[in-house]
C-alpha cells in the first residue's frame, strides 16, 4: 500500500468561489509545482502533520508522515459527511500526488464522499488520471509572473474538466494587466463562455495590493464581453477568521 505526506487535515468553512460557506473537510497536501507571489499556504513536506480529529473544535493531534492510504482512508471515514458538503482536496498542488489519489480517491466514492478538487490548472496529464473520481474542479487560472506563462496547459486542463463540473478563479491585484485578462477571457471563452469564472480580489500581502473598486468594476465587464457568468468572490475565511 502507497503512502502520502500530508500538510492539514480538518473541519472549515469553504471561503472562496461559488461554494462559499458550505462545511467541508480539508486534506491539505504538500509541494506546489508553482511559486506565485501571493502564496499564504505551507508547502513543504514535515516530518508530522496535524489533524483536527473532532471537527471544529481547532484541537490538533500529531501524526507521523508519511500515512499509510489505508490509515489515511480509515482516518478521513471517522468524520461524518452528512454534516460536510464534501471532501476539499487541497495543497500545494495536490495533483502532484497523482499515483497515491488513484488509490485513494476511488476507495473514498464508494463510501460515498463527494471530491471537490482545488488545484492550480497546470497539470492536465496528471487530471485525467483522476477524472472520473472528481465531483467538483475549483480551477485557478493562473495570470503570468516571473516570466512565466501558463496559456496552453491551462487551456488542456479546462478542456478536460468540461467533462466535470468546473470553475475558475482569477485571482487580480492592482497591478493585473488588460493584456494579461483579455488572454484569460479568450482561453476560457474558446474552451466553453458558460463557464463559471470567479474574479478573487487578492487579499493584500507583501506588497500586492487589492484592485480598486473601479478596476473590479471595469474588469468584471469586460470579462462579461465573452463569458456568460463572472462573479467577484474575494478570500471570505480571511474575514471571519477560518483556517
Ligand atoms: S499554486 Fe497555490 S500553493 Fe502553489 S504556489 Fe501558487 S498559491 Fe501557492
Amino acid at each position: 500500500m502507497l503512502d502520502l505526506p500530508v500538510t492539514e487535515i480538518f473541519s472549515s468553512i469553504q471561503g472562496e468561489g461559488p461554494y462559499v460557506g458550505v462545511r467541508q473537510i480539508f486534506l491539505r497536501l504538500p509541494k506546489c509545482n508553482l511559486s506565485c507571489p501571493y502564496c499564504d499556504t505551507e508547502i513543504k513536506v514535515s516530518e508530522q502533520f496535524r489533524v483536527e480529529l473532532v471537527p471544529g473544535t481547532r484541537i490538533f493531534s500529531m501524526l507521523k508522515n508519511p500515512i499509510p492510504l489505508d490509515e489515511l482512508l480509515d482516518l478521513l471515514q471517522t468524520y461524518d459527511f452528512s454534516k460536510h458538503h464534501s471532501l476539499s482536496v487541497t495543497g500545494g498542488e495536490p495533483l502532484l500526488w497523482v499515483d497515491e489519489l488513484q488509490v485513494l480517491l476511488p476507495l473514498l466514492k464508494e463510501k460515498g464522499i463527494d471530491i471537490y478538487l482545488e488545484t492550480n490548472g497546470t497539470l492536465p496529464v496528471e487530471l485525467l488520471q483522476i477524472l472520473p473520481m472528481v465531483d467538483i474542479i475549483s480551477m485557478d487560472l493562473k495570470l503570468p509572473f516571473d516570466s512565466r506563462t501558463f496559456w496552453d496547459v491551462h487551456e488542456a486542463f479546462l478542456r478536460y474538466s468540461t467533462q466535470k463540473e468546473i470553475f475558475v478563479k482569477i485571482v487580480v491585484n492592482q497591478a493585473t494587466t488588460w493584456k494579461d485578462l483579455q488572454n484569460a477571457r479568450d482561453l476560457i471563452a474558446r474552451v466553453d463562455p458558460a463557464i463559471l469564472t470567479i474574479l478573487q480580489p487578492v487579499t493584500p500581502m507583501q506588497g500586492i495590493q487589492a484592485p480598486r473598486p473601479q478596476q473590479l468594476l471595469e474588469w468584471q465587464s469586460f470579462l462579461l464581453e465573452r463569458i456568460i457568468n463572472v462573479r467577484v468572490i474575494p478570500q471570505t475565511h480571511v474575514l471571519i477568521g477560518q483556517l
